[in-house]
């Protein structure tokens, strides 16, 4: 606390992010990372692009960028909008979109940004609680609102609705803006993207953080009809010309446009997930269908807390959140074969531990 402050700051709770700590030999499966990273070809395009250019500033646009994404889903670069990161991305879209005089509806069990930039920006909300299931259940969202703001597939559970259901919640909010959040969807649901043509009031978010492995690059894209995309650009140059520099702007074009590294990294993901998903079984984990990079699982007898204690002191980082319905799940970040079997035998052992 201090005198100096501005009196919003007071106010604010700040987004918590997982732990990035310089331990030796950690299995670091807390944030939902691509344990492959990035595609070699975007490395060079970065390396190609680090010259004395970089005392020029970046185009503000992005336009090659956004170009490339328009492209492969037969729309115009209108109808995208780039950001440093999908978050900066979000925090547009809620200032822009999302503040109306109604409450903004999302899960009561969601990312945890959306709460907090409502706190920043004098947003009121409501949270819709998911059903027993952990599941959004579309029809709670029958309710007058001032938009609606959802994950596909939702986090931090990883459970995925089909494209029609997110259809009919779009085509029932006519008035009303619908942001999907499809962080990961590539990991095995259906994106909206596929819909953007027809309905004015939806808005897509997609991030080059988990399924292309460049959550250190920071880019992230918003999808839309141009008013939408408007909106959002008026914010942006109210705060910030150049939000990718020159070296995310090569690096994402070049992460876009290969496909093969980014499909069989993808394939090899789902794989790993589904015997992960397994193996916690026979542990006696209780595990919620996962269409994303991670799994949500609970212990039948042992409290969430404890168990990640535990995992933290042999050195595998999971993440738990401490809040209401969720203190006894564990989001499990997908690794590579060799980190996730660590993680099952560090879990034998902590199991062991903690029933004797
Ligand atoms: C990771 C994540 C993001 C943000 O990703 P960026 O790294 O900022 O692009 C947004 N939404 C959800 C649900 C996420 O899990």
């Amino acid at each position: 606390m201090s005198r100096f402050w501005s009196s919003i700051v007071h106010t604010l709770t700040p987004y918590v992010a997982g732990e990035q700590p310089a331990m030796h030999n950690l299995v670091k499966l807390n944030t939902n990372e691509n344990p492959y990273g990035p595609s070699p070809r975007a490395l060079a395009a970065i390396a190609a692009e680090t010259t004395e250019a970089l005392r020029l500033y970046p185009d503000p646009t992005a336009l090659k960028l956004r170009e490339a994404i328009a492209k492969s889903h037969g729309l115009a670069a209108n109808n995208v909008f780039v950001g440093n990161g999908s978050d900066e991305v979000l925090a547009h879209v809620f200032q822009a979109l999302l503040k109306h005089d109604r409450p903004l509806l999302f899960p009561d069990v969601t990312y945890s940004f959306f709460p907090t930039f409502c706190n920043l920006y004098g947003i009121s909300f409501r949270e819709v609680p998911l059903d027993d299931a952990m599941a959004v259940r579309i029809s709670d969202y029958r309710q007058e609102c001032g938009a609606i703001v959802l994950p596909n597939p939702n986090a931090p559970t990883g459970t995925a609705l089909p494209l029609a259901e997110i259809e009919t919640l779009i085509a029932e909010h006519p008035d009303q803006v619908v942001v999907i959040d499809e962080a990961y969807v590539d990991f095995g649901a259906e994106s909206a993207i596929a819909l953007v043509a027809r309905y004015p009031n939806l808005l897509v978010t997609q991030t080059f953080s988990k399924s292309r492995g460049l959550a250190g690059l920071r880019v992230g894209f918003a999808i839309g009809q141009p008013p939408l995309i408007e909106a959002l650009n008026r914010v942006k140059d109210s705060f910030n010309s150049y939000p990718l520099d020159r070296l995310a702007i090569a690096g994402a074009v070049a992460a876009w446009e290969d496909k093969e590294w980014f499909e069989e990294k993808l394939a090899k993901v789902i794989a790993t997930r589904d015997n992960l998903s397994a193996a916690l079984r026979e542990l006696q984990f209780e595990v919620l269908p996962s269409s994303a990079n991670l799994l949500f699982a609970r212990h039948a007898t042992l409290p969430g807390a404890e168990i990640t204690a535990q995992l933290r002191s042999r050195a595998i980082l999971i993440r738990h959140f401490p809040k209401p319905r969720i203190h006894d799940y564990l989001r499990i970040s997908i690794g590579t074969d060799d980190e996730c079997a660590k993680l099952l035998s560090g879990l034998a052992d902590v199991i062991a531990f903690l029933e004797r």
